[in-house]
């Protein structure tokens, strides 16, 4: 135990949770690789919940961040217009948006994910008139009351008693057997024949589902909802908080599935440095909100959109996006062999790009994988309703061998928890 770790148990809520799946304290960190105060050195398998895409500490984000502080640039501006944002929605416009054929207006919705997602319920019932939203099984969106209504854990929402009664929950994509069809059902359900159901405000969808399990939606899937949503005139709302900015090769995750939704949110790694930021993506017939209709103190955080303009450097060429599908199928490679070796702890591989996990059927194995793989220094979580899945979610720049050392080091893990 490190010398200051007990000040947490003393000071803290108990809400804390991290502090108990990896009980010390961290002090610096490095591109993959996070120290703590007992001299330990970790590899980074968790990249901050995919709040660090790029690593830790980027010497250019940091470069341009420190110049910034160093010339007093404004740290705290509310909306107002500033020389950060000016180059940031250049920027992004400039390498990002326009290249995809993308004509969405950005808009800033508060510092993180969740903001985004309230921001994006709150618009597609302004612009509906309507309110029911359509979300799916194990989807995650978010700790706010809004966002934690469309979110498909009853766990998370601690007994909040929230107003479920707007979100309607379908089976995710293809994840339930026997041949049920969730689009064909809502499709069905929307075309009326008695059905009785409200016409929706919208659907909020992941399109790799990261704290419900790694569940991937197909792309002929996410085509399908698409062209239902378009059909039906229903915004479809893209929640690429934690699968965007390239955590599945391409900068959005729905590129392959070659579709354009009407809201996408992102947070994250959008700032690139860790820094808290968002933006809500809306389509321009969209953009309906009124000056002063959606504010508040943090929606435009400067050092961030300073990090966040140095971090689509990373974008100019498609680099990055191939990096994170060959280590992507390393990944899977290596828990394919884990799987192999050890059928008896019921594994399924799961996972796009660099969003990876193993479901282990056999309970608690998962947390056990991942407490002995932080003992052995890697720090790596777990997700899915039951904790069922180890992910595997490392920064995108993470070198080879470093991968292949953290791999070797989880499938040890895995190991010793099958023994
Ligand atoms: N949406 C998704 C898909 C997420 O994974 C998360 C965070 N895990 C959120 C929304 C909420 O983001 P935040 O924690 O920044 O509020």
């Amino acid at each position: 135990m490190t010398a200051t770790l007990d000040v947490f148990d003393r000071h803290e809520s108990a809400v804390r949770s991290y502090i108990r799946s990896f009980p010390t304290v961290f002090t610096t960190a490095k591109g993959h690789l996070i120290h703590a105060e007992d001299g330990r050195q970790y590899i980074d398998f968790f990249a901050g919940a995919g709040a660090l895409n790029y690593g830790h500490n980027d010497d250019g984000m940091k470069a341009a961040l420190l110049d910034y502080i160093a010339n007093d640039g404004i740290t705290h501006a509310l909306d107002m217009g500033t020389s950060a944002k000016a180059r940031f929605l250049e920027r992004f416009h400039e390498v990002i948006l326009a290249p995809r054929g993308m004509e969405h207006r950005v808009l800033f919705p508060g510092p993180t994910g969740t903001n985004a997602v309230e921001t994006a319920l709150k618009l597609a019932r302004k612009v509906t008139g309507r309110e029911k939203i359509v979300s799916f099984t194990n989807a995650f969106h978010g700790m706010t009351l809004g966002s934690l209504a469309v979110t498909g854990n009853a766990f998370k929402r601690g007994g909040a008693g929230l107003p479920l009664d707007n979100t309607v929950f379908m089976p995710f994509a293809d994840f339930i057997d026997g041949g049920f069809d969730s689009l064909d059902y809502l499709e069905r359900m929307l075309a009326g024949g008695g059905s009785g159901m409200d016409m929706p405000a919208g659907v909020i969808v992941e399109t790799v589902q990261g704290e419900g399990g790694i569940n991937a939606a197909s792309f002929g899937w996410l085509k399908r909802l698409n062209d239902l949503c378009a059909r039906w005139d229903l915004p479809l709302i893209v929640d690429d908080v934690q699968a965007g900015c390239g955590r599945t090769g391409p900068f959005f995750s729905f590129e392959p599935a070659g579709i354009k939704p009407d809201i996408v949110c992102l947070s994250k790694s959008i700032s690139g440095y860790g820094l808290p930021m968002a933006l809500v993506l809306v389509r321009p017939d969209m953009d309906v909100f009124s000056p002063g209709e959606h504010n508040g103190t943090f929606r435009g955080n400067a050092t961030a959109f300073v990090t966040a303009t140095e971090a689509l450097r990373f974008w100019t060429d498609d680099a990055l996006s191939r990096e994170v599908e060959r280590k992507g199928a390393i990944i899977e490679e290596a828990l394919t062999a884990m799987a192999t070796k050890h059928p008896q702890l019921q594994p399924e591989v799961r996972g796009r790009g660099l969003m990876r996990g193993i479901a282990l059927g056999v309970e608690g194995a998962a947390d056990q994988v991942c407490a002995e793989a932080f003992a052995n220094g890697v720090i790596m979580e777990t997700s899915g309703p039951d904790s069922e899945v180890a992910k595997l979610l490392p920064p995108l720049t993470i070198p080879e061998d470093a991968l292949r050392e953290g791999l070797d080091i989880m499938a040890r893990a895995v190991d010793t928890v099958a023994a």
